[in-house]
């Protein structure tokens, strides 16, 4: 990549989901999902355990495949058969609850491997973006560490920085703060803030609904494998209107 090819911010993403099924075996767990991110904005996608919101995120990067429907990430055609995954998969990241790092790698090497794998970056250029992305999640100082001796906080801001580094177009984030200590939460959410002040196309996935009611741009309420109700944060948060989005709210809030 040039340098000035690489001095360009990446495009941000739209995501247009349309009809989505999705079942395992003869259990249907997505019935028909529809659900539009439009680029830079950030959509928090809430509901009880079990309503499908994993297997949404998963179906988008093709960790899943849909029984039917669409879905359309920038121009990649993620539901069409010929779609070009590794091209799809270099524009999505993704950050897990369990945050997923290769444990025998550095911190450093977490956020190079792929760089120079699937990228074709060269070593010094690889190890420049990481450490930006890492100075940016503030473990700059971290980059010779291994995943066990950082906090899982710290790690989850790793793996923020690992997927920033592939230049991605969206990030999908599914419960990032769900497995952490409470103490480390705020971090990571204020790091996942910046990222959408910067105009990233965000998907998440979260039970943390001071982060929704400030940051998301729509929220959308699942349960049983449908969208039972969508909108403002103001909207889905601070006035549901469906009896299924008002008992969970009343359980989370
Ligand atoms: P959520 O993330 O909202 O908690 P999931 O998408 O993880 O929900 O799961 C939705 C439903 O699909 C659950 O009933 C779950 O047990 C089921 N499920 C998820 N993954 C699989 C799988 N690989 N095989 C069979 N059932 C699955
Ligand atoms: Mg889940």
């Amino acid at each position: 990549m040039s340098v000035a090819a690489e001095s360009t911010a990446p495009a941000h993403a739209s995501v247009t989901i349309t009809n989505l099924h999705k079942s395992y075996g003869s259990v249907e767990v997505l019935k028909g999902i529809n659900m539009t991110v439009e680029p830079g904005q950030v959509v928090c996608l809430i509901g009880p355990s079990g309503s499908g919101k994993s297997t949404l995120l998963r179906c988008v990067n093709m960790l899943e495949t849909p029984n039917q429907g669409h879905i359309q990430v920038a121009n990649h055609e993620v539901t069409d058969p010929d779609v070009d995954i590794n091209a799809l998969r270099q524009t999505i990241g993704m950050v897990f609850q369990q945050f997923n790092l290769f444990p025998h790698l550095s911190v450093l090497e977490n956020c190079t491997v792929a760089q120079i794998k699937v990228l074709k970056r060269d070593k010094a250029q690889a190890r420049d973006v990481a450490l930006k992305n890492l100075a940016k999640v503030g473990l700059a100082d971290k980059a010779d560490r291994f995943p066990d001796q950082l906090s899982g906080g710290q790690q989850q801001r790793v793996a923020i920085a690992r997927a920033l580094s592939m230049d991605p177009q969206l990030m999908l984030f599914d419960e990032p703060t769900s497995a952490l200590d409470p103490e480390t939460v705020g971090d990571v959410l204020a790091i996942m803030r910046e990222l959408a002040d910067e105009g990233m196309t965000m998907l998440v996935v979260t039970h943390e609904m001071a982060f929704a009611r400030d940051v998301a741009d729509r929220v959308v309420f699942m349960d049983g494998g449908v969208v039972v109700e969508e909108g403002t944060s103001d909207q889905v948060i601070g006035n549901p209107q469906q009896p299924r989005t008002q008992d969970f709210l009343s359980r989370v809030l």
